[in-house]
Order: C-alpha cells, then sequence, then structure tokens
C-alpha cells in the first residue's frame, strides 16, 4: 500500500518521513524489521515492506526488541526494533539493555508523540520523554526533530550500533517527522557513507603483538577463553589458525561455542575446572572477566596467572584486574596480526595430555548419567537432542531456563559459529523464542528452541508468529512443571509454592490451536520419535516434552545466590 503523503506532480516527487526512513534503512542492508504495530507506526512498516524490507509482526515489543538483538549479533549489522510511543517503547528497553550488555548491534525505532507537550509534563496521547528514558539503557540516544534530518540521524544511529564496541541505540521518531514530507531531489542519500563494521580498521601496534607472543612462549599451561565477541566479529578461520598453529588448549564461553568446534582435540570444556584453576596464562579473546568468570578471581582461576587480553574496547582492559598484554583493536584483524608473525609457541605437552586424561574421565562420567529413563530428567533428553541435532550441524540451538541452559551447555556440543543463542551477559530470561525467530527469519536451517517452562512462558504468544511466518522453529519445552523444579510444596501458606506452575500443561494443544503440530514425548523413545521427524518437517513444531519435577536444582548451577 502506497503512503498517503507522497505526492507528485510533472516537476517533482515528494517522499513522507517514512518513506524516506525506510529507503535508509534499506540503502544500510537492513533486510528484516521486528516490531509491533500502532498508532504512529503502521504506516512505517508498510512503508519498509514496499522497500523490500522483511516486517515480523510480534505480540509483545520486549519480545520483538529481542529478536532484533539477535539479530544484530548473528549478521553483524544492527537489528532493528519497531514500536509505538510510550507504553510500547518502554516494553522494548528490555531488549534494547539486554543488546548494550551483551555488545549487540541493535537499534530500537519508537514513533513518539508532542515533545513540546512532554517537557510541560502536559498529558498526550502515549506522550512521554523517550529520549531521556532511554538513556541508561542504551550505548547513545538520538531524536529526529524534522525530516530533512532523517538521513542523518539514521546514519548516526546505525554507525553508532555498530561501531567500535557495538550495542543498543534509541532513536526517536516524532510521529509529526514520520507524517512530513520532503521533495525527493533535497534527500541526500548518496551523501552519506556506507556502515564501515570494524573489521580490517581496527588493528594493534606490533611490540603488543610481540610481548604476546613473549608470555605464550614463557607459559608452561597457557589457556585461551574464546567470548562471544570472538563469534560476532566472525574470527573462525584466523582463530582456528591461530590455536592449531600453536597448539593452545581453549574454554569456550556459552554464546562462543562452535567458532571453533566443541569436538575439536584443543577443546577442553570437559576438563573446565582442572583447566581453570591450572593455567598460568589466559589469553582472553572477545570476554570479558565479569560475573561468569568470577571476576578472575582465584578459584577457580588459579592464584597467580599472567593475563593476556583481546578487545575492541579500550576501557575493558584492567576492568577486573590487571591486564599484563592488552591487544587492543577488531579480533579477526589482530589475530591476522598474530598468524602472520613467524613466531608460534612450542606445544605445551604435558599440559595437553593432563588436560586430555581429565577429559576422558569426565566424559565417561557424564555418559554414564545420560542414559535413558523414564520419566525423563535433563541429561537424559538433552542427549536425545544432542544425537538427533548432530544429523543437521547447521542447526541453531536456542536455550533458556536455569536448569535447561546449565544441562545444555554441557551436553549439546555446537560445532558452527554463531549457533548458539542463550540468555547471555545478563542470564535474560525470556529471550528463547524471540532469539529463534529471529535465526529461523536470518536462515532455512531448523531452530531449536529448548525451553524452560517457565522462561517459555514470558512470551508464549510468540508461537502464533512462529506459525503464522511458517518459520521452522522447534519448540521443545522442558515441561516439569514449575521454576526450577516442580515438586515444591509451599510450607508457608495455602497458596502454591511461588515456584510452582500447574502440572501436566499441554502445550502441544496450544500449538494446535495456530494450526501446527503438536506433540507430548513423556518417554525417551517418543522424544527421539517426534524429534526426528520434527527435524524434517521444515515447519513449526512443538514437543512438550515431560521432565521428572524433582530433576534439575533451585537456581541451577547458581544456588548459592538465590
Ligand atoms: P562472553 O559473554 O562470551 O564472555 P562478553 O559479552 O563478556 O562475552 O564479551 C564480548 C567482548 O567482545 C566485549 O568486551 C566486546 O567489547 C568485545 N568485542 C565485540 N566485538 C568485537 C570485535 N569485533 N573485536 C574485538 N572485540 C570485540
Amino acid at each position: 500500500m502506497l503512503d498517503s503523503n507522497k505526492k507528485s506532480d510533472a516537476q517533482s516527487v515528494f517522499l513522507s518521513g517514512n518513506d524516506l526512513v525506510a529507503q535508509c534503512l534499506k540503502r544500510y542492508g537492513i533486510d528484516i524489521i521486528y516490531g509491533l504495530v500502532g498508532i504512529p507506526v503502521t504506516q512505517l512498516a508498510r512503508s519498509a515492506q514496499e522497500n523490500g524490507i522483511r516486517f515480523i509482526g510480534m505480540h509483545n515489543e520486549q519480545a520483538a526488541s529481542m529478536a532484533a538483538g539477535a539479530y544484530g549479533f548473528m549478521q553483524k549489522k544492527p537489528g532493528i526494533c519497531l514500536t509505538v510511543a510510550a507504553p510500547g517503547f518502554i516494553n522494548a528497553l528490555s531488549g534494547l539493555a539486554n543488546a548494550t550488555i551483551n555488545c549487540f548491534p541493535m537499534v530500537l525505532i519508537s514513533g513518539s508523540s508532542s515533545i513540546e507537550m512532554a517537557d510541560l509534563n502536559q498529558i498526550d496521547y502515549q506522550g512521554f520523554d523517550q529520549l531521556n528514558a532511554a538513556k541508561p539503557f542504551a550505548k547513545a540516544v538520538y531524536r529526529i526533530d524534522s525530516i530533512d534530518k532523517i538521513e542523518i540521524g539514521i546514519a548516526r544511529a546505525m554507525k553508532t550500533a555498530i561501531s567500535g564496541r557495538p550495542g543498543g541505540v534509541y532513536l526517536d521518531i516524532p510521529a509529526k517527522v514520520l507524517h512530513q514530507t520532503i521533495e525527493s531531489k533535497l534527500c541526500r542519500l548518496d551523501g552519506i557513507n556506507e556502515i564501515t563494521p570494524n573489521d580490517n580498521i581496527i588493528a594493534t601496534v606490533e611490540d603488543k603483538l610481540l610481548s604476546a607472543f613473549e608470555l605464550l612462549q614463557k607459559a608452561k599451561r597457557p589457556l585461551i577463553i574464546i567470548g562471544k565477541g570472538a563469534a560476532y566479529s566472525r574470527a573462525e578461520v584466523e582463530l582456528l589458525n591461530f590455536v592449531t598453529k600453536n597448539n593452545i588448549p581453549f574454554l569456550n564461553m556459552s554464546m562462543a561455542k562452535g567458532v571453533i568446534s566443541d569436538n575439536h582435540d584443543l577443546c577442553v570444556n570437559a576438563a573446565r575446572a582442572m583447566a581453570l584453576s591450572n593455567a598460568d596464562l589466559i589469553f582472553l579473546i572477545g570476554a570479558r572477566l565479569n560475573w561468569l568468570l568470577a571476576n578472575g578471581e582465584h578459584p577457580p582461576f588459579a592464584k597467580e596467572y599472567k593475563l593476556i587480553q583481546m578487545d575492541i574496547c579500550v576501557e575493558e582492559m584492567d576492568a577486573y584486574r590487571k591486564v599484563d598484554v592488552d591487544l587492543i583493536g577488531d579480533i579477526k584483524t589482530v589475530l591476522t596480526q598474530l598468524n602472520n608473525m613467524n613466531d608460534s609457541i612450542p606445544a605445551p605437552k604435558e599440559w595437553l595430555a593432563q588436560l586430555s586424561n581429565q577429559k576422558n574421565t569426565n566424559e565417561e562420567k557424564l555418559k554414564a548419567k545420560m542414559l535413558d529413563k523414564t520419566p525423563m530428567d535433563f541429561n537424559c533428553a538433552f542427549r536425545i537432542i544432542r544425537d538427533e541435532m548432530a544429523k543437521i550441524p547447521d542447526s541453531y540451538f536456542c536455550t533458556e531456563g536455569a536448569n535447561t541452559l546449565d544441562f545444555g551447555r554441557v551436553i549439546v556440543p555446537m560445532t558452527k559459529p554463531r549457533r548458539r543463542l542463550d540468555p547471555g551477559t545478563w542470564g535474560t530470561m525470556g529471550v528463547g523464542l524471540s532469539y529463534a525467530i529471529a535465526a529461523a527469519t536470518i536462515s532455512n536451517a531448523p531452530v531449536l528452541a529448548v525451553e524452560g517452562d517457565a522462561a517459555f512462558g514470558f512470551s508464549a504468544m510468540e508461537l502464533e508468529t512462529i506459525c503464522r511466518y511458517n518459520l521452522r522453529v522447534i519448540i521443545i519445552i522442558f515441561n516439569n512443571g514449575g521454576i526450577y523444579k516442580g515438586d515444591a510444596v509451599n510450607t508457608y501458606s495455602q497458596d502454591p509454592d511461588p515456584t510452582r506452575f500447574e502440572n501436566n500443561i499441554p502445550y502441544e494443544k496450544l500449538m494446535e490451536t495456530f494450526g501446527a503440530k503438536g506433540f507430548k514425548a513423556t518417554t525417551p523413545q517418543e522424544l527421539q520419535s517426534y524429534l526426528a521427524q520434527a527435524l524434517a518437517a521444515k515447519e513449526p513444531v512443538l514437543i512438550n516434552c515431560m521432565i521428572d519435577p524433582k530433576a534439575g536444582t533451585e537456581s541451577g548451577h547458581l544456588s548459592k545466590m538465590n
């Protein structure tokens, strides 16, 4: 449908603000927008479609904003979320903050009401000072106050989201600007540079590279920790070359799984505790020493160790403890520099043998825990998922829920980069279906969303989105009837325990309501059979996977914190 504001006469063509925003996004290579329409952005979504951009309409801005962040991580360009003013905008702030904290490039575009009225604290239809409200959640915020600033405003937002350390950017576009018109010859679409991502522009200095090699050569027990910054920078080839040339064992953070295959001999995830506690040199590549790595403290790290850190962000250096060599720059670029040096280190044979033994012992122990049982527990269910997924290595694996996340990380190996999406830096629950939607809109490969039943509930209505767009998503709900577990009895009041849900919710019926297939799996054999069918189906499928309510632990691996 054409924008009613678009007019033309013999001499000139006029574009509306809606047209211009859509054209600018298209010019920056945006092919998908996630959002939820209403006053004043409905026509903007249509203008996007008219310009060949897919609009994925969702049920809640929170879910849409999470999807946009995941798109940014996987595509290395800003994910766009579009929302209405005040209430819709506020719903999307959680996704904006989630993108910023995880270093995902994302732009939240919200329509807004009268700024003049908001400034006088007068109540307008969905009036709110959105620009200031977004500041704590975003890397930067911008407002476009007239149609002739649209191109520059979008350029600012896109470039900020993607440059340096990526993050979430808020772009405020008042309704009046969307409805203004401008003569097309006054638009400067050709006057704005392309967005240049970080690759090949940010390299580190040679002295630092030499110092890093010096430390690596002295180390007896070096260990690389790969973080999602390496996945984002698409450094898989450079990293594999570096690791294999120098025989350095590595661990990966959860969203970096698959940057180098988890099945690689040098991957020591299965001997994580031994690797961390004995390493005398830690080489962090695109990972922060935040709570997920115990802030670099002993334990789990050794009392003393040297630290090399590679990151694009200067202020990340020394953020938790002294960094001995800082390699500041784009990971792909700096690894290329390191690989081009003629230096290499001797293989730490003793260290590798020690880790390999521990790996074998731990893997044997895990095998024994994963045997078939009915009712299923997390170990058994994930073993089945692992084996079926291995038949299609391109599959995406989105997972959330405390125990679901923890067991899945240990049991399901990833062999390709950027295929595992999870609650990330904050442990944000409720992201799973959004991330699955993002993955299924950028790829034809199957997407598995393995959801704890509590995590699933955050955005259960997005099942309808998955069905409406016929996305190849397989939702597996680990149904144990509660948050963490499903067997808690309330000793404090007549009400159910705060962790409890109804047992036995027939989630498969919900899927059938939306016209897609739903199954209930109560045995390992049923789970295997339904999953095999679902992987072959190339359409949405839900498997309600019944898990023993007693399985798992409260707060998963973080029980000490709750
Ligand atoms: P994880 O959760 O996997 O440990 P983090 O999110 O803590 O990873 O860390 C990712 C790091 O990667 C951030 O410090 C970020 O600045 C960095 N980063 C992101 N993109 C690049 C890039 N292209 N080059 C170098 N570092 C990057």
